[in-house]
């Protein structure tokens, strides 16, 4: 089995679509391992999305990722890594598959309404970096 890590951001909460959004991702065959609600500070967030810090739109990200509270997840199934990427959709929901996350749910590119580690190596990372060891089962 594989973890991935997942958020559920601002723009979806605020929007009373996390049991929507849930329910897409158990449907999907994924197990919710470890969830919490964060909002998170700008250091937070700063430091999550530290490899965009030189883009165009970083500080734009850190606004939105900062505005309210997101939910944290580690999601469990088999190639979790790719399947979240999958059932979320591609980045600008403009492009996302029909059915998926962000195809159903997000705004626009920037509140794209769900985050999903891009790899097994950061999604390791990004566990450790919001969940302390023993909140994980
Ligand atoms: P995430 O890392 O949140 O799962 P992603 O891996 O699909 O998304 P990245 O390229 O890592 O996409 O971008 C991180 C986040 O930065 C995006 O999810 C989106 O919120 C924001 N972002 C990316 N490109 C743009 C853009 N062109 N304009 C505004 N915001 C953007
Ligand atoms: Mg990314």
């Amino acid at each position: 089995m594989e973890q991935t890590f997942a958020i559920i951001k601002p723009d979806a909460v605020a929007k009373n679509q996390i049991g929507d959004i849930l329910a897409v991702t158990e449907a999907a065959g994924f197990k919710i391992k470890a969830m919490q609600m964060t909002h998170m500070t700008r250091k937070m967030a700063e430091g999550f999305y530290g490899v965009h810090r030189e883009r165009p739109f970083f500080g734009e990200l850190v606004e939105f990722m900062t505005e309210g509270p997101c939910v944290l997840l580690c999601l469990e199934r088999e190639d979790a890594v790719a399947k979240w990427r999958e059932t979320m959709g591609a980045t600008n929901p403009a492009n996302a598959a029909e059915g998926t996350i962000r195809k159903r749910f997000a705004e626009s590119v920037g509140r794209n309404c769900a985050h999903g580690s891009d790899s097994k190596e950061n999604a390791a990372i990004e566990l450790a970096f919001f969940f302390a060891g023993n909140t994980l089962v």
